[in-house]
């Protein structure tokens, strides 16, 4: 089983709007309300593809109960613990041809008894996993730090542990005595967390990645978009070329390559399974309207397209 970690949920509101009117009053009439946040973007991905999953993280209020109804709807198994404030809102308005204007609210402040509570739910659950992802930002209230804190209590579970997030939540576990087994930096997150220029550079992207910042991680994903993804594995290094597709909405390409990257480590496949599964979850979700779905009919086609070279 795979344990997915959201620990900022989301009610995710989408306002398609032919052209968007400031100080005025916009009528919509196809909103769209999903679960969001990166972990279950995660979740969901891993569902469609019939592979069994369980949500955690931290939900409170009307829209905490929303999100549990949403999951329960789509037979996702979740056990979250509950906190007194409200999980959040986000709003994409979509406008004017392929505008978006969003609005993203911080949402709660977790109390230190709250996060404790969590920790708990997390430790039970993850004695069934053999796979645990920790995706997105952290709520106001858990120190950058947070994420170090998880992975010493998971250090002693078998289940491997996928982080992915960015800056300081990044760096902090980076800088720490426990590592996952595997992050998935962007290239950008990648250049931000190190203040380098890379610009898809391989021999600069093997350099950086043999810095002792990066030491005791066995997996790194360097997604890269179009580009597919640089990748060091132990002490290999590769390159992840895929094929050139139509894209309808990219948002969450990062999210299913995690499902991917957690589905291969579930089933103890090797790496080249492990990355193509990966890349193909994220070009399948680009290839669909709504943040975290994938169509599971196509994924031999590209799975099969998927070059790996050894660099
Ligand atoms: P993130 O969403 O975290 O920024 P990426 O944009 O690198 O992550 O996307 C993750 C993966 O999704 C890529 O490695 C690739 O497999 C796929 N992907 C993303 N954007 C595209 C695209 N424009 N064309 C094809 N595949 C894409």
């Amino acid at each position: 089983m795979i344990l997915t970690v959201t620990l900022n949920p989301s009610v995710d509101i989408s306002y398609p709007l032919d052209s968007l009117a400031i100080n005025q009053v916009n009528r919509c009439t196809l909103t769209r309300k999903t679960a969001g946040g990166k972990g279950l973007n995660v979740t969901r991905v891993i569902h469609q593809m019939a592979v069994q999953v369980k949500a955690t993280g931290l939900l409170g209020g009307a829209l905490g109960t929303f999100i549990e109804e949403q999951l329960d709807t789509q037979q996702i198994d979740h056990h979250f613990a509950k906190i007194k404030g409200e999980t959040r809102n986000c709003i994409a308005i979509l406008h004017d041809g392929d505008q978006q204007t969003e609005i993203l609210e911080t949402g709660p402040t977790v109390s230190k008894t709250e996060l404790a509570r969590f920790e708990k739910v997390l430790i039970d659950d993850s004695k069934e996993a053999s796979v645990v992802t920790l995706s997105g930002s952290l709520p106001n209230g858990a120190p950058p730090s947070y994420y170090v804190n998880l992975l010493k209590k998971l250090k002693d579970t078998s289940a491997k542990v996928i982080l992915d997030t960015s800056g300081d939540n990044l760096k902090t576990v980076l800088e720490a005595a426990f590592k996952p087994y595997a992050i998935k930096p962007n290239l950008e997150e990648l250049e931000e967390l190190t203040n380098t220029k890379i610009q898809h550079d391989d021999s600069k992207l093997k350099d950086l990645l043999r810095e002792p910042l990066f030491a005791g991680i066995p997996l790194i994903v360097v997604s890269l978009g179009k580009e597919g993804a640089f990748v060091k594995f132990k002490e290999h290094f590769y390159r992840v070329k895929i094929p050139k597709i139509t894209v309808i909405n990219p948002v969450g390409s990062g999210d299913s390559a995690v499902a991917g990257l957690a589905i291969a480590l579930e089933k103890a496949a090797d790496i080249e399974e492990t990355l193509k599964t990966a890349m193909t979850l994220g070009m399948l979700n680009t290839m669909e309207s709504q943040t975290g779905f994938v169509n599971k009919n196509n994924f031999e086609t590209y799975f099969n397209q998927i070059i790996l070279l050894k660099n």
